[in-house]
């Protein structure tokens, strides 16, 4: 079966349907989230605010995610502004790049063991009458230049704990096992797969 994915970040379809590929559920996007105004004041506020705008439109089952990047010796910044973070007026595009110039310029002065940082995602899937949430966090440090061109965002400069390389470096084969996505998206895999394919069965 096909649920929409509430999302136009193309890095998020692909992993996220790598992680379900054995399901028999393939989320798709295609729906413009530009005019959204992601104003929630947490990752779960967001998710639901992208899932109800696609619910509105499709009238069918929604799945959103959001995710961020929280930086201890930032007082946990760039956090639910991580899309943003180089443009937080939206006044141009933050491309990845940008983001993570003004991530490692707030962390120049910031001693290597004080760079611990852990990405969080929240999924939300709404059906029409309810709505659930499944949240994962994975740990690790920000290293001071990037390193890695797979992944996306800011990959490059994310070593999880237990490695000591980049997620832009494992790529998704690492990334896809241990990350914030995978842990919070295992969690909706066995809600969806009790709810659509063992019932079918
Ligand atoms: P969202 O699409 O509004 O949830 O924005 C999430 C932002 O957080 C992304 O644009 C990235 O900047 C950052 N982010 C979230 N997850 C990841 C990840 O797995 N790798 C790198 N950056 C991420």
């Amino acid at each position: 079966m096909k649920i929409y994915l509430a999302t136009n970040n193309k890095g998020k379809i692909r992993e996220i349907n790598s992680l379900f590929k054995d399901t028999g559920i393939e989320f798709i996007g295609g729906v413009d989230l530009s005019s959204v105004v992601e104003d929630g004041n947490d990752y779960r506020e967001n998710a639901l605010i992208k899932a109800l705008f696609v619910y509105k439109l499709s009238g069918t089952y929604v799945v959103s995610e959001d995710s961020g990047l929280e930086v201890d010796a930032l007082q946990g910044a760039p956090g639910i502004h991580s899309a943003r973070y180089a443009d937080l007026l939206k006044a141009n595009n933050a491309t990845d790049n940008d983001n993570i110039a003004k991530l490692l310029s707030a962390l120049k002065d910031v001693p290597k063991d004080k760079r611990t940082a852990k990405y969080v995602s929240a999924f939300c899937f709404i059906d029409g009458g309810a709505e659930s949430f499944f949240m994962g966090e994975v740990h690790g440090k920000i290293i001071d230049s990037p390193r890695g061109n797979r992944g996306f965002g800011y990959d490059p400069v994310f070593v999880p704990d237990g490695y000591d390389k980049t997620f832009a470096e494992l790529g998704d084969e690492v990334k896809n096992k241990i990350s914030h996505r995978a842990v919070a998206s295992a969690k909706l895999r066995d809600f969806l797969v009790d709810k659509f394919v063992r019932r079918t069965v």
